[in-house]
């Protein structure tokens, strides 16, 4: 689960970080009132689940109360990355010598947290992975001791030489640690932490994600969530207990089980098509879910076909038939429909469909190759 930036820096504030004070506002005028309060040059930031905000025109000084809400107005109607902004943040402005980035991201290869480290901070981070990897250093961290002192100070003594600013990032860097570890952190993040020309470090932007795993357990971590800002079709997934992954292509795909939705979309790119989604609609077969998940899939204007693959084991065939059946009546195809089933109650399905109108395959190669050739005009052999 993303978070934006303004509630990010709240976990972070509660651990010591060094933060300039902050606040949202969702209009102009409120912005303008924000700024007049700090009565000093602010930062107006676009809140959204996107990176980039300052190249994209999201993040900008405003010197008055008046500029403030000028560049809020201008800022409130922007889209970032297909974002629109709905909130911004007004903050005052720092004035900054250095920028480096730190970062912790869970890392598979490990199995553990890495931490990282840059003297080379701001906005064009990615860029110094790919062609200067060696301005970061990574540091796994064992996380059944966290981040310990010495550790830390290593890390620091990358991104500075001034001993007094040495200690100081080593501190900001346990403090983030456990800011991402107590929190269920899949990724926390300061880019910039800067240097201001008197030498103070201060953290000026926050990114944290966090593992949904661990959403259950964090109710407080959990109300953070804003839905506004998620793609829709992801949000109606999540209450209809689907597992749902927008994709770029256009074979749209409903599959009970990860591992077979897994094998449905090797097998689709192996026959030349693109998965418009990942779909689980789980075990248990409820209509109700497959209703959803077809709701859910014919509202993506790329998808160009449909490819149903159900192997019922736990799952009722006949289940998922019906479900099909419901939701075509509801709100009928514009585009053509593959159904793979096999399985628990199988004949009871096939007699569903039938009388309905519709078919079904059992073949799961023959039904993905029929998916593709229909999405994408080609011959698929
Ligand atoms: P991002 O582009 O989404 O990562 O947004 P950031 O919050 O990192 O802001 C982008 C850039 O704006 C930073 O790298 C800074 O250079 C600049 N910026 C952000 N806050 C301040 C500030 O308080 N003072 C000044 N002078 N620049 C800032
Ligand atoms: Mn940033």
């Amino acid at each position: 689960m993303n978070i934006h930036e303004y509630q990010a820096k709240e976990i972070f504030r509660k651990y010591g970080i060094p933060i300039p004070p902050g606040e949202v506002a969702t209009t102009p005028e409120e912005a303008e009132a924000i700024a007049r309060k700090f009565a000093t040059t602010v930062v107006v930031k676009a809140q959204v689940h996107a990176g980039g905000r300052g190249k994209a025109g999201g993040v900008k000084l405003a010197r008055t109360p008046e500029d403030a809400k000028i560049i809020a107005a201008q800022i409130l109607k922007l889209t970032i990355k297909g974002l629109p902004v709905k909130r911004v943040l007004v903050t005052p402005a720092a004035e900054i010598a250095s920028e480096a980035y730190v970062g912790i991201i869970v890392d598979r290869a490990s199995k553990r947290p890495v931490l990282m480290a840059s003297p080379a901070g701001g906005i064009d981070i990615e860029e110094v992975a790919a062609k200067t990897p060696d301005k970061i250093l990574r540091h796994p961290v064992d996380p059944r001791y966290g981040l310990q002192a010495y550790e830390a100070m290593q890390l620091a003594f990358f991104l500075y030489s001034d001993m007094k600013q040495v200690r100081a990032a080593a501190k900001i860097l346990q403090q983030l640690y456990k800011a991402f570890f107590e929190n269920g952190g899949s990724l926390a993040e300061i880019n910039p932490l800067v240097t201001t020309p008197t030498g103070e470090i201060v953290a000026l932007d926050a990114k944290m994600v966090i593992d949904d795993n661990e959403l259950d357990r964090r109710p407080d971590i959990a109300a953070l969530r804003d839905e506004s800002s998620e793609d829709p079709s992801e949000v109606e997934a999540r209450k209809a207990s689907l597992t749902f992954i927008k994709l770029d292509g256009n074979v749209g795909c409903v599959v009970n089980g990860a591992g077979l939705a897994m094998a449905t979309m090797d097998l689709v790119k192996y026959y030349g098509g693109e998965p418009a989604n990942f779909l689980d609609i789980g075990g248990s077969s409820n209509p109700e879910k497959v209703v959803a998940a077809l709701r859910i899939i014919t509202s993506d204007p790329s998808v160009k076909a449909i490819l149903f693959n159900i192997f019922g084991g736990i799952t009722r065939t006949d289940d998922v038939a019906n479900g099909i059946v419901t939701a075509i009546k509801q709100n009928p195809l514009k585009v053509p429909l593959v159904i793979r089933l096999t399985g628990t109650n199988e004949e009871i399905a096939l007699k569903i469909l039938k009388d309905n109108g519709l078919s079904a395959m059992t073949d799961m190669d023959e039904a993905v190759k029929k998916a593709v050739a229909l999405a994408t005009g080609r011959k698929v052999a």
